[in-house]
């Protein structure tokens, strides 16, 4: 198989095209027309016919086959189902927003986690998406929507954490002024808290915003909703966060999906503001999504603004998350791996 050009970093680039005895400015003339979602190296119009010719020979350039699109009635949310070469399918989100425009990226076909609230794992893990794959859903998204992308979230379907070593590439060639220029400070990543792999992240040191799938205050609760977490504790969990914010500088989101009668209590929240006191943190509550499968209720509004109130007592900064695109089951905890069949 011919290796792929939006695998690479620009410095991975330029090994390549000294390999071929080529200069080196032609590396950067290449990731250029890379980002601006160039598919056919034929339209590299600034190189030689030989030169483009050879690169046809030796690489490819990732291009997701989209299957569909839905758009949201209730906001301006775009799902979009695409194909990958080996048929598999994956499901990424537009979001608009006042502050730009947001990618909600997939970083595996399907999730090993299993989270009993989430549609994304409900199939299990079938592999780690290659870094041009998730480049290629900004590109894509970008070119369908005719819009600029300035945000990235990974909290599509995958635990971004477990694909580690592609994410960390993927920011680098977000990251470059050559290309996407998208700042590290407008990407979160979301994981259910694998702690040795937190800490790896850390040593990277990208102002990457943390969010963590926390959902519940005490252990019993969070194991019974994510089995992942049966290998750690909560404070410990909390502890590498403090290490992540001291490192990086970025604040660390906690996410709590409610549900009703399970982790929504008001001594749940007064446990939770006892976790985080004192800390560069934020809560972002969400009502929990429905799930095929699964019968957790969402907690009702009134009693929403309870436990808000409960977290600013303790002085907890919280947000209630916009629930953008669930019309389309593109909200959190509703993307999977679909097929046709399922539209
Ligand atoms: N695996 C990572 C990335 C997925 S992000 C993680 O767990 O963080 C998707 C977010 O949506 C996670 O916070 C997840 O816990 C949350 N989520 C999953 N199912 C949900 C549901 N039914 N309603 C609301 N949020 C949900």
């Amino acid at each position: 198989m011919k290796k792929d050009l939006l695998d690479f970093t620009l410095e991975e680039i330029t090994h390549e095209i000294s390999a071929l005895g080529w200069p080196k400015f032609r590396s950067t003339q290449i990731f250029r027309w890379l980002y601006v979602g160039v598919k056919d190296f034929m339209e590299m119009t600034n190189l030689s016919k030989g030169d483009r010719e050879e690169l046809q020979n030796k690489y490819s350039i990732m291009n997701l086959t989209l299957i569909k699109k839905q758009e949201s009635r209730e906001d301006e949310t775009a799902k979009f189902l695409f194909q990958l070469s080996d048929g598999e399918m994956i499901e990424s989100v537009f979001m608009k927003y006042k502050h730009g425009n947001s990618a909600c990226l997939s970083t595996q076909v399907g999730c090993a986690m299993a989270c009993s609230f989430c549609a994304s794992g409900q199939e299990g893990l079938v592999r780690n998406l290659s870094t041009g794959e998730m480049v290629d859903q900004i590109l894509s998204m970008s070119r369908l929507q005719s819009e600029r992308i300035s945000h990235v979230v990974l909290m599509g379907s995958g635990e971004p954490l477990q694909n580690l070593g592609n994410v960390v590439k993927l920011m680098k060639i977000i990251n470059d002024k050559e290309g996407l220029n998208i700042s590290l400070r407008h990407v979160t990543l979301s994981t259910c808290g694998l702690i040795p792999e937190i800490r790896e992240l850390a040593s990277f040191k990208l102002p990457i915003n943390l969010a963590i799938s926390l959902h519940a205050s005490n252990d019993d609760t969070r194991r019974r909703l994510m089995p992942v977490s049966r290998g750690y504790l909560i404070t410990e969990l909390i502890n590498v966060c403090d290490e992540y914010a001291s490192v990086t500088g970025r604040r660390v989101t906690y996410e709590y999906a409610l549900i009703k009668g399970v982790n929504d209590s008001i001594a749940d929240m007064q446990q939770l503001a006892k976790l985080l006191r004192g800390k560069l943190c934020h809560v972002n509550l969400i009502p929990i999504n429905p799930v095929e499968g699964s019968n957790y209720q969402a907690t009702n509004k009134a009693h929403l603004i309870d436990l808000t109130r409960v977290l600013l007592k303790e002085g907890i900064v919280s947000t209630v998350r916009r629930e953008l695109g669930s019309d389309i089951d593109a909200a959190c905890g509703q993307l999977k791996r679909r097929t046709l069949k399922d539209y």
